[in-house]
């Protein structure tokens, strides 16, 4: 990606409002997560997308928990949510802040509109609020408690408020129009009862903020300039700027984009919680989630977070995102930072009967060829390796250039080897080949004119360390999951393999966590967070080289 910023229509009303001077050359945006779950990479869009205007345009960012539904919220969740948006490189500065640090403004804001006569208390039950609401084609009725005065709605608001009633006795709602042709102005909730621990303002309170009540009033008094959302609340935007107006307060800019959708994923939270809680994965941070967190165990980058979400652009309508676009980000950075190793991830032994039993040699090998600072290392050689196991074959097809019986091959960094004999089990299995080297074919010493069609990786079989790979796949076997009610049943059966004695290059003894190397024709790859420990050695395959479901689709 270029560094000049692609333009987008969100871009252009505020060059538009720069030049206008709306609010002052100001640009103040916000992330407004719910912490009731693990971000994803939709999430990661948004955080990107806020943090990215109020980067440009030399403005300010803000992190804010709209966390005013107690049910569901807790510490655990904003913990991680922090850490992710830190990750992602979205700067807030100082700015953690909660909605619920401003529960107490928000039921002053809501005195002031009763005493205004715009909104009452009403005793109507959920289903009785439900039952009154009217049809697309039929106006709602009004309800019964609609023209209480203003001093007995404001006592009973303060009664609600006191805990004096039980959940679901009574809401406050707005006095609006029950004829809207828009359903979200037809009298819409502000609070409803709900006694129930806060994560944080514990049992200070008993009444709650619905999100349309609150989301205007925390981003008015947080002075955000334009509250950037995703397009299902397009419809509540007339709600949202009707409690400013009535309030007569501050009064941002809301502004609704598409939402990413990503095939072969499912993204609501309820789903992913799901997944969780029911043991489909092995908790919010399995690399086969969509999760950040997830993300960051897999390997993947930060950088190529950005660069995919850079790609994608910002839409106005709601369309599938194809994840191949993810996983070319994720290749297109890796490829510049990866060290390149070699490992055997099914390994076939090699004795190489004329080479000296004793003799080691080191071998260099180049860091990364896509940079020149990297240099090089060194990697033993001996009479004793290991080749994939896919590597050989018996009876091969047509342009098979790895091994064959009598059939020659280049080592990476090596020499070259050839065939003489195929050692099996009573079974038939292949245990092991016995090959000779050609010595006057040695890598980078410029000696040998001979070519040789395949070039395969190895690892020395006395100087290798043990390692468990894990390989994943797509977690859905189907580009849509979430259309489908039944979208458990799509789960790509597949999407995990552990591949338990890998052999690896002994420069990756040292290995550590968030640190990204390419095994050579393998794919990207990096320690596991989880499992990797003094003990053993656990790999994460982040990305395989090329897309291996490209070539599926075609064939
Ligand atoms: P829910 O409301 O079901 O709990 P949510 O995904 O909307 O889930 P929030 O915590 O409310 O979760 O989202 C925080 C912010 O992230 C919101 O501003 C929302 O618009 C944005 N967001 C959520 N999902 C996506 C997505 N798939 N693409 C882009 N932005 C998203
Ligand atoms: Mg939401």
């Amino acid at each position: 990606m270029t560094e000049e910023k692609k333009t987008n229509f969100i871009r252009e009303i505020i060059e538009e409002d720069l030049k206008t001077n709306k609010w002052g050359g100001r640009v103040h945006t916000r992330f407004p997560p719910e912490p009731n779950g693990y971000l994803h990479i939709g999430h990661a869009k948004s955080i990107l997308l806020n943090y990215g205007l109020a980067r440009d345009y030399k403005g300010k960012f803000n992190l804010r928990f709209d966390d005013t539904n107690p049910e569901k919220e807790e510490q655990e969740y904003v913990d991680s949510i922090i850490e992710d948006v830190k990750w992602l490189g979205a700067d807030f500065e100082d700015r953690i802040l909660f909605a619920s640090d401003y529960f107490e403004q928000m039921y002053q804001y809501a005195v002031d509109l009763i005493n205004k006569g715009n909104a009452y208390v009403c005793d109507l039950s959920a289903d009785g609020i439900r039952e009154t609401r009217g049809t697309l084609t039929e106006p709602g009725k009004e309800s019964p408690y609609r023209n209480r005065s203003v001093e007995e709605n404001l006592n009973l608001f303060e009664r609600m408020r006191n805990g004096e009633f039980p959940n679901g006795a009574k809401t406050l709602r707005a006095k609006i129009d029950m004829a809207s042709a828009n359903f979200n102005l037809r009298d819409p909730i502000m609070y409803r009862i709900v006694h129930s621990e806060h994560h944080r303002q514990g049992s200070d309170w008993c009444i709650y903020p619905t999100y349309d009540w609150a989301h205007g009033l925390e981003d008015s008094i947080e002075g955000i300039t334009h509250s950037i959302c995703t397009l299902e609340f397009e419809n509540h935007r007339p709600l949202y700027d009707w409690y400013l107006n009535q309030l007569g307060i501050y009064h941002p800019q809301q502004i609704e984009f598409a939402r990413l959708n990503l095939n072969y994923t499912v993204m609501s939270k309820r789903k992913l919680l799901q997944l969780v809680k029911e043991s489909y994965v092995d908790g919010w941070d399995d690399p086969r989630m969509p999760t950040i967190s997830a993300y960051r165990r897999r390997g993947y980058t930060p950088e190529s977070i950005r660069s995919f979400s850079d790609i994608i652009g910002v839409a106005k309508r709601d369309a599938l995102t194809d994840i191949s676009l993810l996983e070319f980000a994720i290749r297109d950075d890796l490829n510049k930072r990866a060290q390149r190793v070699m490992a055997v991830l099914k390994p076939l032994k090699v004795v190489i009967t004329n080479y000296p039993e004793e003799k080691v040699e080191d071998l260099n090998a180049v860091n990364n060829p896509e940079d020149e600072k990297s240099g090089y290392r060194t990697i033993p050689f001996c009479s004793e390796i290991f080749i994939e196991q896919s590597d050989f074959m018996e009876d091969p097809p047509k342009k098979y250039f790895r091994l064959v019986p009598g059939g020659e091959v280049r080592l990476k960094y090596a020499y070259v080897i050839k065939c003489e004999e195929v050692i099996k089990s009573s079974s038939g299995e292949i245990l092991e080949l016995r090959c000779t080297y050609d010595p006057e074919t040695r890598s980078g010493t410029g000696t040998s004119a001979r070519k040789v069609k395949g070039t395969i990786h190895w690892v020395s079989a006395r100087h290798s360390i043990d390692a468990e790979v894990r390989l994943y796949d797509r977690l859905f076997n189907i580009e849509d999951p979430a259309a489908d009610d039944n979208w458990l049943e799509h789960i790509n059966p597949d999407s995990l393999e552990i591949v338990k004695n890998s052999k690896l290059e002994p420069s990756l003894k040292n290995a550590r966590t968030r640190v990204n190397y390419q095994f050579e024709r393998l794919g990207y790859f990096c320690v596991d967070s989880k499992y990797s420990n003094e003990h053993s050695l656990v790999f994460n395959r982040t990305v395989t080289l090329k897309d291996t479901w490209a070539k599926l689709n075609k064939s």
